[in-house]
């Protein structure tokens, strides 16, 4: 079965036992998560999130950038979230490579894209949690965590 015939199938079995369909917008628990598209981090089940609990929002890296404070104030300033999580994890491959190894590896129209890789998780992640905690828009009030997730324990650590 094609990847699409198999997440369609998924969707009919979801579907068919589906009864969240009076959810308001607002996430339930007023929080929002940010951590790397990784295919081996699952957020909602390592922290135990149902449908409507929060925003997950994530990335390459799990980074808080320029996109990324765009989605946290629309969060916290349209729809209520009240702090952020941020999660990198062990063994991200945001550490294997440089700009100039995508830029050899590319050619010439990749360069204009900064890829954003980086040395250290936990130390990107302390940069993340202080880039939110110092925005403008996201206000006081709004609160920062971060953590590192270890791909090999399920476990997050905070940082
Ligand atoms: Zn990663």
């Amino acid at each position: 079965m094609s990847v699409v015939g198999e997440v369609t199938a998924a969707n009919d079995r979801y579907a068919s036992a589906f009864a969240k369909g009076d959810l308001p917008m607002p996430p339930g628990r007023k929080f929002a998560v940010v951590t790397c598209m990784d295919a081996r981090l699952d957020p909602a089940r390592f922290l135990g999130l149902e449908e409507g609990d929060a925003h997950v929002i994530r990335n390459a890296g799990g980074l808080v950038n320029d996109e990324t404070i765009r989605s946290l104030v629309i969060s916290h300033q349209l729809l209520g979230t009240e702090e952020a999580i941020v999660i990198g994890h062990s063994g991200c491959g945001m550490l294997t490579f440089t700009n100039r190894d995508v830029y050899e590896k590319l050619g010439p129209d990749s360069e204009d894209i900064d890829f954003q890789p980086f040395p250290d998780v936990a130390e990107r992640v302390r940069q993340s949690v202080e880039t939110i905690r110092s925005h403008p828009l996201l206000g006081d009030s709004f609160g920062a965590t971060g953590f590192v997730y270890d791909v090999e324990t399920g476990r997050i650590d905070p940082v």
